[in-house]
């Protein structure tokens, strides 16, 4: 079989270039769709189990492509992260977060947190903290309604280094919260190390709550670690009343999904929100 080795790269060579020019084609298309103001944030609610109230929003960008229509972030965060256009994308997502949640509390809505997503290239800029200085000054917005999502995994990467990022943003008054908590092997000492304020059960352990007893324990342990080092815990991916009733017995804080809302425009929100107004 080993004359096959040279087949199989000329077999394999045209594909690996379909997918490079792929690649490059997408980046200068979000080059050039961040020019255009092509991105968009939809925002979905998080709701406080005890007592029904939404206490924050999660912005969930989205990208409306002049023939490919409405975009999901799974088809080209990953190359943004790669090329490094991740950063100034974010900086659009930090700057729209920010003046939006301003714009609601000057409107009146009840106030929120709003949440961003932070991916590993953004996180470890040199200049983050300087980034979302901007955003806050520019906003108006204080800092203690914005909230950085940082994943398990990023984090882990390199403890040291994700600690005094986080520990510069805590020092601005910037919440943060560990996302798709439980997939990435943080060891209990560490955790107690992070200074962040939530917790958020990945969704992969919610999914099947009902039937899946490893996921039942997973979701169990992460509440009561969150209820001992005194952090909130978050359950996302939530649609069942079943789910909920779950981590209602569980103690569990918080929880956002379909069940509730699914991520929707931020007029959506305001409408949710903002009272009856009709
Ligand atoms: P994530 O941060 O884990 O976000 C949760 C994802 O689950 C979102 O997908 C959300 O729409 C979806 N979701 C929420 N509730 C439910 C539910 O009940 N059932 C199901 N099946 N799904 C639910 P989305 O919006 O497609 O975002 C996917 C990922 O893209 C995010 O995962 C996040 O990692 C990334 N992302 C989204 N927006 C941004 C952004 O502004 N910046 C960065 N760096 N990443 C982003
Ligand atoms: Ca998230
Ligand atoms: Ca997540
Ligand atoms: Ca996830």
């Amino acid at each position: 079989a080993k004359e096959f080795g040279r087949d199989n790269f000329q077999f394999y060579a045209p594909e690996f270039n379909i997918r490079t020019q792929e690649k490059f084609v997408l980046q200068e298309e979000l080059r050039n769709g961040l020019a255009r103001s092509e991105f968009t944030l939809l925002y979905q609610p998080q709701v406080d189990l005890r007592s029904g109230q939404v206490f924050a929003v999660e912005a969930l960008i989205r990208w409306k492509h002049p023939t490919r229509g409405m975009v999901a972030p799974g088809a080209f965060i990953p190359t943004a992260e790669e090329t490094g256009l991740i950063v100034p994308i974010g900086d659009w997502v930090l700057h729209e977060a920010c003046r939006q949640n301003k714009e609601w509390q000057d409107a009146g809505l009840p106030s929120m947190t709003v949440c961003v997503n932070v991916s590993a290239r953004q996180f470890r800029e040199r200049n983050l903290i300087g980034r979302v200085v901007d955003a806050l000054r520019a906003s108006g917005l204080e800092a203690r309604y914005l909230e950085l999502e940082v994943t398990e995994s990023l984090i882990m990467q390199d403890i040291d280094v994700a600690v005094a990022t986080m520990n510069a943003l805590q020092n601005l008054g910037v919440q943060i919260s560990i996302d798709d908590f439980g997939t990435g092997y943080s060891s209990l000492s560490a955790l107690k190390t992070f200074p962040v304020a939530r917790l958020k059960i990945d969704k992969s352990f919610i999914n099947d709550l009902a039937t899946d007893e490893n996921d039942q324990a997973v979701a169990s342990a992460v509440i009561s670690l969150g209820q001992k080092l005194n952090l909130r815990v978050i359950a996302e991916g939530v649609e069942t009343d079943h789910q909920v009733a779950f981590l209602r017995e569980n103690n569990c804080d918080e929880m956002q999904g379909y069940h509730f809302s699914k991520p929707i425009s931020a007029r959506d929100i305001e409408k949710l929100l903002g009272g009856p107004k009709d």
